[in-house]
Formats: C-alpha cells, sequence, structure tokens
C-alpha cells in the first residue's frame, strides 16, 4: 500500500514540509516497522516537537521546522536509550545542509569537480563545509550501499541485479542497489502491508556518518543544532 502526503515532499528547490503531514506518516508506517528504540513493533509514542534547521539554498539562509521526538518506555524500562529525533527524509544528523542537496552535489561534482559550484548547490560559503559533506556523502554512499547488499543477498534475488565491473563507479552502484531495493520492498518488508520506497537522499541520511572528524568545521554559523 503506498501512501501519499500533500507535504513534506520536494519541488525542486523548495521544500513543501508539514509537521502534520510528517506525524501521520511516520505514524502509519510504525504500525508496521520495529520501533527503532526497542526493535518491536508497537504504536509510537510521541514525546515532543524539537525545533530544526535546514539550508535554503536559493537565499543561504536557515529555514526552522519542527520535528518530532519519540519516547518507548519498554526501551525505558530496559535501560535503553528511550527518547530518539525523527527527522524528514530531506535533513541529515547534525547539519542544516540537506540530503538532496548533497546527493545532488555529488552527482554534479563526478566530472567537474567545481567546490563553487557544490557551495552553489549546498547553500554554504566555505569551501571546506562543501567538502566535508561530500566526504561524509561518500561515506554515506558506501554504508547504505552494503546495508543494501546484505540485505538483498538474503533473498537470493542476484538474477535481478546488474552485473556490476570493477571499474563501475560508485554513485552508479548504488543507484542500480536503490533501484532494487525498492523493487523488492514487498519481500524485503515481509509482505508488510506498509511499502516504504526509499530516495536516494534518503537513503544517505540513514547512513550518514554519526562521528565528526577532528577537522570537521561549520561554517554555517549554527551550532545549537545536534539531531
Ligand atoms: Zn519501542
Amino acid at each position: 500500500m503506498g501512501i501519499s502526503y500533500k507535504k513534506n515532499v520536494l519541488n525542486g528547490t523548495l521544500i513543501d514540509f508539514s509537521l502534520q503531514d510528517f506525524r501521520s506518516e511516520i505514524l502509519q508506517k510504525y504500525r508496521y516497522f520495529p520501533c527503532p528504540l526497542c526493535g518491536t513493533t508497537h504504536p509510537l509514542r510521541i514525546h515532543s516537537y524539537p525545533k530544526r534547521y535546514y539550508r535554503d539554498p536559493l537565499t543561504g539562509e536557515n529555514v526552522r521546522i519542527r520535528i518530532i521526538t519519540i519516547i518507548c518506555m519498554t526501551a525505558k524500562n530496559d535501560s535503553k536509550p528511550y527518547t530518539k529525533r525523527l527527522l524528514p527524509d530531506f535533513l541529515l544528523p547534525g547539519r542544516v545542509i540537506r540530503s538532496d542537496k548533497v546527493m545532488e552535489a555529488l552527482k554534479s561534482n563526478e566530472n567537474s569537480r567545481s567546490m563553487e559550484r557544490v557551495c552553489e548547490i549546498l547553500g554554504c560559503i566555505d569551501f571546506r563545509t562543501g567538502g566535508k559533506a561530500l566526504l561524509c556523502g561518500l561515506q554515506a554512499i558506501n554504508k547504505a550501499c552494503l546495508y543494501m547488499e546484505e540485505r538483498l543477498a538474503s533473498f537470493s534475488v542476484r538474477h535481478t541485479r546488474m552485473p556490476v565491473r570493477p571499474d563501475t563507479p560508485l554513485l552508479t552502484i548504488f543507484s542500480s542497489l536503490v533501484e532494487s531495493f525498492n523493487s523488492l520492498q514487498v519481500l524485503l518488508c515481509g509482505g508488510a502491508g506498509y511499502v516504504m520506497q526509499h530516495r536516494d537522499h534518503a537513503l544517505l541520511g540513514a547512513h550518514w556518518p554519526t562521528k565528526k572528524p577532528t577537522t570537521y568545521v561549520c561554517g554555517s554559523g549554527v551550532s545549537a543544532d545536534t539531531s
């Protein structure tokens, strides 16, 4: 069953985000997917709606939205981390730069390597910020590829996959895996009633490296945003 919402969608460079639609989307999703805190399937309990910022590449300014924090009492009783922020798929953990824009920058950067263009896409002015985003983006793609390879391999579906030559660019392998992964969602979800189609930038966010290297430079001037 596919579900479409009016908002929380990308519209070219602009984002049409609605907290209400995001809330409906995640409540629906976690009727079928296990709670990210305790690993069992149960109705999600929303704890709060903290604010987050994302960078608008057209203006270079940060835009404020509200996201969702969930709380799980099962995890709390088991002395595990029991709250978690859930982000719409265009956000990256701990960054204001958008995941869809990092994906766009990685694609644009394949041949030319112009950092000016990369920064223009991302909406940043510091080349180091742009370079760091590209590096983290490539690490995320590597991790996402491994994750999808493992999940697909467990279903013996190699016949549906494109043969990969050793010199195939990472982004090509990634796109091919995303395609296979999405076409097999019903199998991968065990035939559950909710089929989630992954957009490539959403996988980037889900596999974004969490450890910030010591050379990390935040060129945005926004440091209070850690989700
Ligand atoms: Zn739970």
